[in-house]
């Protein structure tokens, strides 16, 4: 009934439970990549359960329309409870999360919050949404990716595994890369280069080329504030301009190009 995806015996460091009617829809995201390596790996398990496998009668209805009348279709309880209750007793409490736009928004501190929990359960709605007493019941957070709707918890549930994947120590490879990135400290990262040293008529910046590891650590801050201020300045507004960062920009004023080539 609830599927394993994971060959190796080892007690993996992030342990998913996925409870959705889709199950087949992770089939090819979970078996890529990183991602797939960790899995293989036993670093990472993900388990999926299918509330349809606990629907009564001979058609497995999942879903009935709402009290008080609207439009579409509302996921009944009994099911996505007894999917979760089969995973928990199979293989343990895991931190449940129910997805749905109305939720708390996920963001990279959440991602690490969830990191650190280990054993987490991704409860996926689809048409109007999941009766609202599996939530009350069931639900230690409610999670929305963003300010949209879905047409199901899926590709949100996708988003959260592969967040919270890369920041445990080993699937990511490189684990000093996620201290550096985008959002870690509130802000975008510097951009990137790789080879050939010219594009199309687009050259590297030469500080990159320079050897000069300070220079370009000071260099990489600069450009980070400079792409948050133009990008996102609602970042600064709750992280602001800190002395570090001011003393950078004073310092680094002659050294910066004054005509930088296009390349944000
Ligand atoms: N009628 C609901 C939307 C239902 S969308 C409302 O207006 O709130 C169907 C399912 O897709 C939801 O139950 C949820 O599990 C998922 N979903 C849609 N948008 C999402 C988002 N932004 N974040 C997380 N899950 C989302």
């Amino acid at each position: 009934m609830s599927e394993e995806t994971n060959v190796s015996s080892a007690t993996p460091l992030l342990d998913v439970e996925l409870v959705t009617l889709f199950p087949e829809m992770f089939d090819s995201f979970l078996a890529a990549s990183l991602l797939g390596r960790a899995i293989e790996n036993g670093i990472v398990r993900v388990n999926r359960t299918s509330p349809r496998d606990y629907a009564p009668g001979r058609h497995r209805q999942v879903d009935d329309s709402p009290y008080g009348g609207g439009p579409g279709m509302i996921l009944r309880p009994e099911p996505v409870v007894a999917a979760i209750e089969a995973a928990e007793a199979e293989r343990g409490r895991a931190f449940r999360l129910m997805l749905s736009p109305a939720g708390r928004l996920f963001d990279q501190a959440f991602a690490a919050e969830l990191a650190g929990r280990g054993r987490l359960m991704l409860i996926c709605g689809r048409y109007e949404g999941v009766d609202e007493r599996v939530a009350d019941l069931f639900a230690d957070e409610i999670v929305s990716i963003g300010d949209y709707v879905l047409a199901g918890g899926e590709i949100a549930a996708a988003v959260i595994i592969e967040a919270v994947a890369r920041l445990i120590p080993s699937v990511l490879g490189c684990e000093a890369s996620t201290l550096d990135e985008s959002f870690s400290a509130a802000r975008l990262e510097y951009p990137q280069w790789t080879r050939p040293p010219t594009f199309r008529g687009l050259a590297v910046p030469d500080v990159l080329l320079s050897g000069n590891h300070a220079q370009v650590e000071g260099w990489r801050r600069l450009e980070s504030l400079r792409r948050t201020q133009q990008r996102r300045p609602d970042l600064l507004l709750r992280h602001p301009v800190t002395d570090e960062e001011e003393a950078l920009q004073g310092g680094g004023k002659d050294k910066r190009r004054k005509n930088p080539k296009k390349r944000t």
